[in-house]
């Protein structure tokens, strides 16, 4: 795609990051440092669609940038791609937070909270119009798919996201990182035969040779290459 086009789209991801920043619909705009309103190529073919910002995100305003987000980065490598090679987002752009012992802790957004922010989730996916979206964790699942959706039953399966874009679910990185032992093992299996889907899908549709140099690293070591 031409130079233009990424410029067009840049400057359209700015001014919507701009209207979602000034966004008070809930509670939580009040309570956040940054409105993090994701980041990445808005040229991707893949997009992803994570949980909320935590902690660190909020921080530093960026996505996925904690330990979750350097698990995802490994999860990505594993098929070929880097951090800068996609575009990463969330179903709600302000961290969700509840009063624990010690401040505020992180907590899964409410269905409000997923709703008011939905139409700044769509905006985005219709700026960047990727090939393929993956949403990770249930929240972004049940957001996509609806409040019925089961993750452990129904992952896995190509599903239609907005704009009949191509979506897969698969577990958050975060839940993959609090399991042990061999519920660890069956966990990364499943998740890594997510991510050959997405390759091989994103391959398909560039109409393109799959990328033989997909393979696996770190956390994904032990499951089967890509051929
Ligand atoms: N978990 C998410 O779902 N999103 C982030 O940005 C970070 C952690």
């Amino acid at each position: 795609m031409s130079l233009e086009e990424r410029a067009r789209r840049e400057r359209s991801l700015q001014q919507a990051a701009a209207r979602a920043s000034a966004c008070r619909a809930c509670a939580i705009g009040a309570q956040r440092r940054n409105n993090v309103y994701g980041e990445g190529d808005p040229l991707a073919d893949l997009m992803l669609v994570g949980e909320g910002p935590g902690e660190t995100e909020d921080r530093l305003g960026r996505p996925f940038v904690g330990r979750a987000g350097e698990l995802l980065e490994k999860m990505l490598g594993a098929i070929g791609l880097a951090r800068e090679d996609v575009y990463i987002a969330n179903t709600v752009k302000c961290r969700p937070t509840s009063q624990g012992e010690r401040g505020l802790k992180n907590r899964a957004p409410d269905p409000t909270e997923m709703a008011n922010c939905r139409p700044f989730l769509d905006e985005q996916i219709e700026i960047i119009r990727p090939r393929v979206l993956l949403a990770l964790g249930a929240p972004a699942a049940k957001s996509f798919l609806g409040p019925t959706y089961a993750i452990t039953k129904q992952r896995g399966r190509w599903e239609h996201g907005p704009l009949e874009i191509p979506l897969l679910v698969t577990f958050h990185p975060a839940y993959v990182l609090r399991q042990t032992g061999g519920e660890l093992t069956a966990v990364k299996r499943l998740v890594w035969d997510d991510l050959k889907a997405v390759r091989e899908r994103i391959d398909v549709l560039r109409a393109s040779p799959p990328n033989a140099a997909a393979r696996q690293v770190g956390l994904f070591e032990g499951a089967p290459v890509v051929e």
